[in-house]
């Protein structure tokens, strides 16, 4: 095969070796399937083309320095993924499935996890797709559910950096009570007008307000919010953020550190407030904000006043990611060790 150039890959899909599905038909899961082929044969009036019936995860496996193969709290992303499932009426796959499912397709591919020292990682996408032919809006009975990985670049290419994010207004992400606490492909479809008029405006990423009244924070494209002000954590609450898994992560690791945590809804005013500030994911981490602005308003929240991470959204970063590698120990079991 090609030698892969792992120091420079991008966040982008690569062709790996396999791939793994479960069917769900007559009321049941079936077995586990691998596959080689990037195609999927599905009806044309199946669900999950016409009426969204589509759910999806996104998880990492890392190479340590000792050359183990770690995958990152694999049974939170199970239960988001069965939260998800109850949300648009699919079928919850139990635990057991999705990590004997996330052990195969990541054991299957080894060959394409990238080494340490590139600071490269396998990415890992399960989704779910209702499969029935149907015209009517109803649940689909017969689910796909599959599993592939591909290898993707580090977030940060240059080194951890500061990005400028922009508040945006002309669209909603996600309504109070609608979809948003789901992992569903319809939010970021009904993110893609957002997102497109940020990068044309030069930054990095849409932030958007609570859709009801417009005063609250809620996610910075797809990623959780968090400001670090007077020795104190703070995310916001509300009823249509997507609960982020590096999120709760960083909770628990602000609180092993000695910072205070609040969840609670977040003014836009506070932005003004905030020492340090980041959108958190799986694909960046952290991914420190420099600044808000709010073009409409004529405001800018400068956070980072020299540009640069602050020190607590560094300690953050690098805690979490010395556990992913394996560089440091794990405390609350969140890896999985590849044997
Ligand atoms: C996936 C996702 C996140 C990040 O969740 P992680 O579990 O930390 O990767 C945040 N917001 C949205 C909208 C997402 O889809």
């Amino acid at each position: 095969m090609k030698e892969i150039d792992w120091k420079n890959l991008s966040f982008g899909y690569q062709k790996t070796d396999y791939n793994v599905r479960i069917n769900y038909r007559n009321g049941a899961w079936g077995e586990l399937e691998v596959s080689s082929s990037e195609e999927i044969n599905m009806h044309m009036a199946a669900t999950c083309l016409h009426y969204g019936q589509e759910a999806f995860e996104g998880l990492k496996a890392y190479r340590g320095k000792d050359g183990k193969i770690r995958v990152f709290r694999l049974e939170a992303n199970a239960e988001r993924l069965q939260s998800t499932c109850q949300g648009i009426l699919m079928p919850e796959l139990p635990t057991e499935r999705f990590r004997e499912a996330v052990l195969k397709v990541v054991k299957l591919n080894e060959r394409f996890i990238p080494p340490y020292e590139s600071g490269a990682t396998l990415y890992i996408r399960p989704l779910l797709i209702g499969m029935t032919a149907q015209v009517g809006v109803h649940p689909a009975t017969e689910y796909m559910f599959i599993i592939f990985v591909t290898p993707v670049g580090p977030y940060f290419k240059g080194g951890f950096s500061t990005n400028p994010y922009v508040i945006i207004r002309e669209f909603d992400r996600a309504a109070p009570l609608g979809t948003g606490i789901y992992k569903v492909g319809g939010n970021y479809a009904a993110s893609l007008r957002a997102n497109k008029m940020a990068h044309d405006l030069g930054y990095s990423c849409e932030f958007y307000l609570d859709a009801k009244e417009k005063k609250y924070i809620d996610e910075c494209g797809a990623a959780n919010f968090f400001g670090i002000k007077d020795n104190t954590y703070v995310t916001p609450k509300s009823t249509s953020i997507l609960p982020s898994i590096t999120n709760k992560s960083l909770i628990q690791l602000a609180q092993d550190m000695g910072l205070k945590v609040e969840r609670r809804p977040v003014g836009e005013e506070e932005l003004a407030t905030f020492e340090e500030a980041g959108a958190c994911g799986t694909a960046a981490v952290i991914s420190p904000i420099s600044k808000i602005d709010d073009l409409e308003n004529k405001k800018s929240y400068v956070i980072s006043k020299d540009g640069k991470p602050g020190p607590w959204s560094t300690k953050l970063y690098n805690k979490l990611r010395a556990i992913q590698y394996g560089d440091e120990s794990d405390p609350y079991g969140w890896v999985t060790v590849l044997d």
